[in-house]
């Protein structure tokens, strides 16, 4: 086994998914060969692992960080800058690891699928918003995605025997399980008062400051609903979700003769992430191994969608299609940062994302620049709402 080292990019490297996937590479190093990273920002943190790992490329978003950065890793590696930077070290390695945060993930998922590469997916959102152009570029000889987002891993192993079946038609719904996040049970009058500092205390997973902001409005949730449906070719309305606080079942699918299958393990992300690098072999870690020896329970209840709104949104945009998804991505994005900057209180993030799908202006989404051009839109309108709110 693991005769060949296969290559690895890990775009988003200093991030959360980024530093457990280099947990992972650590502990594999006959398997993987970590060739490339990019990061935006800690230059240190992300000099530090081209230097432990003997990286070859360094991605950076900034040219006015390029000279520090050579500063830091010496002359013989090669930088490369800004989204075309990350399409290239994209379209260059056998695995491509796309954990950066946000619709600025787009040029690694676009660049690694046209170059016919695996892609191991934790950037829902650009898959969200490009859900119609990543459709044919997946089609490229070799080019593959296998999901890191927990839920959509475990759908993907609980789909086993019927993952290559267009359409799944003996599968009735996929499942998807959310932890409900911080504010699970909490009444709307109690929510008005929410703090940022409160979303960003979520029960069971430690992760980047917007996705645990999305966890606690379930915008998370909403954007996974999008993101199975794009990946498994399944429409949003057989895309079912069910709060399970525990985050032990990380999905389900209900085949259509009533047979639920599930995928189980203590929260750990690098549990996803080394089966998507390992696939077809699974590697001999046991994360997240659960303990029978000592009683514990697994619950499960409805969402409370009349509460937390963003998840019928979420809906309403599959339902709508085209570029709705990726509207409501960029808005939420738009929200989240000026929460996270304080310039809007938590509350206001899922109001703002709704005012902007009610102005949603349907149209082409045929080219990237089509899709930038709907994102820049949604962006603008998200911007000028957060004014007026803060
Ligand atoms: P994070 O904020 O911790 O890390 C983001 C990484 O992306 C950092 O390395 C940052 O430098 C990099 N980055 C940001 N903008 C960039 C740009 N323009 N160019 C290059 N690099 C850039 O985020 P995270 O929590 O690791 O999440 C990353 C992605 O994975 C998100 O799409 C998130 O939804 C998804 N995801 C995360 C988890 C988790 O456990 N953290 C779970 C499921 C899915
Ligand atoms: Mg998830």
């Amino acid at each position: 086994m693991g005769t060949v080292r296969r290559s690895v990019a890990l775009l988003g490297a200093t991030g959360s998914v980024g530093t457990q996937t280099l947990d992972v590479l650590r502990r594999e190093p006959d398997r993987f060969e970590l060739v490339s990273v990019a990061g935006s920002s800690r230059l240190r943190e992300l000099a530090a692992i081209v230097r432990e790992f003997h990286v070859a490329r360094v991605g950076i978003s900034h040219e006015q960080d390029r000279a520090a950065v050579v500063e830091m890793v010496g002359p013989a590696v090669e930088i490369v800058v800004g989204p075309e930077g990350l399409a290239a070290l994209a379209a260059s390695a056998d695995i491509v690891v796309n954990a950066v945060m946000g619709f600025a993930g787009l040029p690694v998922t676009m660049a690694a699928l046209a170059n016919g590469r695996r892609l191991a997916l934790a950037n829902k959102e650009s898959l969200i918003a490009a859900a119609p152009l990543v459709e044919s570029v997946r089609r490229t000889p070799g080019a593959q995605i296998l999901p890191i987002d927990s839920e959509h891993c475990a759908i993907h192993q609980c789909l086993a025997g019927s993952i290559d079946h267009p359409g799944h038609p003996d599968v009735r719904r996929l499942i998807l399980t959310a932890s409900g996040g911080p504010f699970r049970g909490w009444s709307p009058e109690q929510l008005a008062t929410a703090s940022t500092a409160d979303a960003l205390h979520h029960p069971t997973w430690s992760m980047g400051a917007k996705i645990t902001i999305d966890s606690s409005t379930l915008m998370n949730k909403g954007l996974e609903v999008l993101e199975a449906s794009a990946l498994f070719g399944v429409a949003a309305d057989r895309v079912a979700v069910v709060v399970h606080p525990q985050s032990i079942v990380h999905s389900m699918v209900e085949y259509v003769d009533g047979s639920v299958i599930a995928q189980l393990s203590r929260p750990d992300m690098r549990l996803p992430i080394a089966y998507c690098l390992g696939m077809p072999d699974r590697l001999d870690h046991a994360w997240g191994q659960l303990d029978f020896s000592t009683a514990f329970a697994l619950t499960f209840e409805p969402p409370d969608v009349a509460t937390f709104t963003a998840l019928p949104l979420a809906y309403e945009a599959a339902r709508l299609g085209g570029a709705a998804p990726a509207w409501l991505s960029a808005a939420n994005e738009v929200a989240v940062e000026a929460c996270l900057d304080g310039r809007v209180a938590w509350r206001d993030i899922v109001p703002i994302v709704s005012a902007v799908m009610d102005s949603y202006e349907a149209g082409s989404l045929s080219s990237i620049e089509d899709l930038y051009a709907h994102d820049a839109r949604a962006r603008d309108l998200a911007r000028a709402l957060v004014e007026v709110s803060s």
